[in-house]
């Protein structure tokens, strides 16, 4: 029986991958969690899985020993990721990992790195990495969660509506559920593929969520579709730091130019069922 070890496993999409393995019947002795903070990890540990101490900034290569296929959950801190990603990569080579697979981000772009997504460079640099380091590698480029829309859901519970600026842009949203059980399916196959294109079947644009958003709050929820300056200066004005800020209104105008729209069916595919919609996710938090 092979190893599988997944990092970020005290995250949100890093749980949800163990117990995806777990239900496909992976012996809990076969995976290993890798947890920069361990005891964040003791539930995972009361089920059997082996978790081991594994630090992005100084990740060591014997936390891999034995390890076959390793999922590189990328890092939230961003403008370091690069650097804590290659480390990571470093590490599987020297502990003889056999297959990495990379959360990446969805994109229509080709080259990864000409994509206008904010969160897109940093994907593209790993991507790159790893494809020059010779470990045999799987992209796994996810889109964008239903639950980035969870915020929204209590601003528009508090305020009656939506701020966008992209325009009719779409998002093909899935659940970190299915983004997991992808992960999972991917890591236990005999022969998984070098790219996955992972979003949810459908995309919807900004008046879809305030529809569906209107549905679950039982209220109605308008759209206040403004300019990119105009999302800034609200978005600031309501205290934001400029970077978040500037951030939504980028992310926004990735999605104004059809960059989250989804770029294939894989996710689909690999889970065996319909992809989770959106409007699920947020009644199921409400
Ligand atoms: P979380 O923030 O819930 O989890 C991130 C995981 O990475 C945590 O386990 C965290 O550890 C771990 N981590 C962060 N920095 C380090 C480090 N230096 N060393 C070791 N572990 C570290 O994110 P999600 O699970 O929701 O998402 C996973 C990744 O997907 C994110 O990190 C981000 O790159 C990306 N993402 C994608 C989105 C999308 O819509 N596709 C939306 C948001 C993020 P700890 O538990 O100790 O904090």
């Amino acid at each position: 029986m092979s190893t599988i070890a997944i990092t970020g496993a005290t995250g949100a999409l890093g749980t949800h991958v163990v117990e995806a393995l777990l239900d496909r019947g992976i012996a809990a002795g076969d995976i290993v969690a890798l947890a920069r903070n361990t005891m964040k990890a003791a539930p995972l540990a009361e089920k059997g899985v082996t978790v081991r101490a594994f630090d992005y900034d100084a990740p060591d290569a014997s936390a891999l020993a034995g390890v076959d296929r390793l999922l590189l959950i990328s890092g939230n801190e961003f403008g370091k990721r690069v650097a804590q990603h290659t480390a990571v990569i470093d590490a599987a080579k020297e502990a003889g990992v056999a297959l990495v697979a990379y959360t990446s981000v969805d994109s229509p772009a080709e080259p990864l790195s000409s994509s206008t997504n904010p969160v897109a460079p940093e994907h593209a640099g790993t991507e790159e990495y790893l494809a020059a380091s010779g470990v045999d590698h799987v992209l796994l480029r996810n889109g964008w969660y239903n639950e980035n829309y969870l915020g929204e859901l209590q601003t528009a519970a508090q305020s009656g509506g939506v701020l966008s600026s992209a325009g009719d842009g779409t998002v093909a949203s899935a659940s970190r559920r299915d983004y997991a059980e992808a992960a999972a399916a991917v890591l236990t196959a005999d022969a998984p593929k070098p790219l996955y294109r992972l979003a949810g079947d459908v995309a919807s644009s900004t008046a879809d969520r305030a529809a569906a958003l209107t549905e679950v709050l039982g209220r109605p929820i308008s759209v206040n579709q403004v300019t990119p300056e105009q999302q800034n200066e609200i978005l600031t004005g309501a205290g934001l730091d400029a970077g978040t800020a500037g951030f939504a209104v980028a992310v926004d105008q990735a999605v104004a130019r059809g960059e989250l729209a989804g770029s294939g069916n894989d996710l689909s595919t690999l889970i065996g069922r319909p992809t989770t919609p959106l409007i699920d996710t947020l009644r199921a938090a409400v």
